[in-house]
């Protein structure tokens, strides 16, 4: 195990958040493997700053950073022309309570690069986004259920709050999945109105649709994992949901909050050529300031308004927000940014796949070159929630605390995937293949051990 320069500092801000913030933090997703800490580590790192593809502990740990505050970083952090926007914008208020040209510039724009983008309304958060979707689905069609995949997550509101992780032995049905309850204090009343199905399963989810085609108003789906290891559609699968759709008076919502700005300027609508009804944008639009879309096609948004689907919020629209998003979109048009990404992406993708064929583990990497994960199995293949069951789950803790110690930081799970973004280049790309190589090096005979276990299920 390499040597960190320490975590006191962080250890004790823990000590100290943990009087006044409920588990030390403001988000349950901070704390690493829900509270589990990854051994010698604190529960949650405290940051003292980022830049570019770095980010900085407060005890002045640096890494390479490849969480990227769970998505939204594309640019980099602190990208210097979005900063600028930012302070510029800033310096003629923060919040009006009344329309302004960079809300019209912005809703142009993402109209002008998202195919289903003919009107626009922004709040703040992909939570927000979602709900708002769903509402103006149902509005839509007078149908109050929506279908959801098991292993996707759409946010903290209560209504898709559902089988976001349900456990692995959660009772199996050949289709039509039982709900399960993800948080404390959402009421019974609310799985009425949602339907659970198994992601890329083409027969279930038609079952599921013939039998609930009079009661389901929208189906909501990440169109690539991006928080059960970055699982792909299987060939057809998202076209298949667009068809179901179609035929059944369904609306289909793409929930791009991580795809969006990500997989393609135009999100994973524009690189699977699959046009939902509506779709949620959030994260990678603003490089990392609190800004979310909810887009669609003109018939469904035209129902936003006074007396039909209510929306709205104090801060949906903020200038200072939607600046970065301006900022952020031209540099992403000006600079290629996606190909960029996706080259080096593509690079570390196949150099840890080197990596880890030469010391004989077994995996797959799953996802894009922006958004990927490696899964240690014997699997072939991953295609939905259930199979992470058959990956080695445990491992995740042991490398992220190991490739820390090497200046690089991942997540503790394998749901959440590893991002990158313009700031990763070659120097960056090269060290963490080093680091890798080993930190695995290190930690292989513990995974090859826990796989063949796996594998003997
Ligand atoms: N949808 C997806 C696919 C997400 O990954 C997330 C957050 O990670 C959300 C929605 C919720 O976004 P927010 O945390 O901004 O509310």
């Amino acid at each position: 195990m390499p040597k960190y320069k320490g975590f006191k500092k962080s250890f004790n801000l823990y000590a100290e958040a943990l009087k006044y913030l409920p588990s030390g933090v403001s988000s349950n997703a901070r704390l690493w493997r829900a509270g589990i800490c990854p051994p010698g580590l604190p529960c949650t790192l405290f940051v003292k700053r980022a830049k570019g593809a770095y980010i900085w502990d407060v005890d002045g740990n640096r890494y390479i950073d490849y969480r990227l505050g769970y998505g939204p970083v594309i640019l980099g952090h602190n990208y210097s022309k979005v900063s600028s926007a930012v302070h510029e914008a800033e310096k003629l208020g923060a919040v009006y309570a009344a329309g302004h040209e960079m809300e019209i510039k912005v809703a142009k724009k993402l109209c002008s690069i998202i195919p289903s983008a003919e009107m626009v309304r922004f709040s703040n958060t992909g939570t927000e986004a979602t709900m708002n979707a769903i509402r103006i689905a149902r509005a839509a069609t007078k149908k109050d259920k929506v279908i959801k995949f098991e292993g996707h997550f759409h946010g903290t509101h209560d209504y898709l709050l559902w089988s976001t992780q349900p456990p692995f032995d959660w009772p199996l049905r050949k289709h039509n999945q039982t709900p399960h309850q993800q948080s404390l204090g959402i009421p019974e009343a609310i799985k009425e109105t949602i339907l659970v199905e198994r992601w890329n399963n083409f027969e279930s989810i038609e079952k599921t649709v013939r039998e609930n085609q009079d009661k389901v108003a929208a189906i909501i789906t990440e169109p690539i994992m991006g928080n059960s290891a970055a699982i792909m559609p299987k060939d057809g699968y998202l076209k298949h949901l667009r068809e179901l759709c179609d035929r059944h008076d369904i609306l289909l919502i793409f929930d791009e909050v991580k795809t969006g700005f990500r997989a393609d300027l135009g999100g994973a609508q524009r690189l699977f050529k699959v046009t939902p009804d509506i779709a949620a944008i959030a994260k990678a639009m603003g490089n990392g300031y609190p800004v979310s879309a909810i887009v669609g096609k003109k018939e469904y948004m035209d129902l936003v308004g006074p007396g039909k689907v209510s929306h709205g919020g104090t801060y949906s629209s903020n200038p200072v927000s939607l600046a970065a998003v301006y900022a952020t979109i031209q540099e992403m048009e000006r600079k290629s940014v996606i190909d960029r990404v996706n080259r080096f992406g593509r690079k570390l993708m196949e150099g840890l796949n080197e990596v880890l064929n030469d010391l004989g583990i077994p995996h797959i990497i799953n996802g894009i070159p922006a958004m990927f994960q490696i899964a240690f199995t014997n699997k072939s293949e991953l295609r939905e929630w259930r199979d992470l069951e058959f990956c080695e789950l445990k491992m995740y803790p042991l490398l992220q605390a190991d490739l820390m110690g090497r200046g690089v930081m991942t997540d503790a799970d394998i749901e959440e995937p590893i991002f990158l973004s313009y700031s990763h280049k070659q120097k960056e790309i090269d060290q963490t293949l080093e680091a890798y190589q080993k930190a695995c090096d290190e930690c292989w005979q513990k995974i090859i051990k826990e796989v063949r276990k796996l594998n003997s299920i």
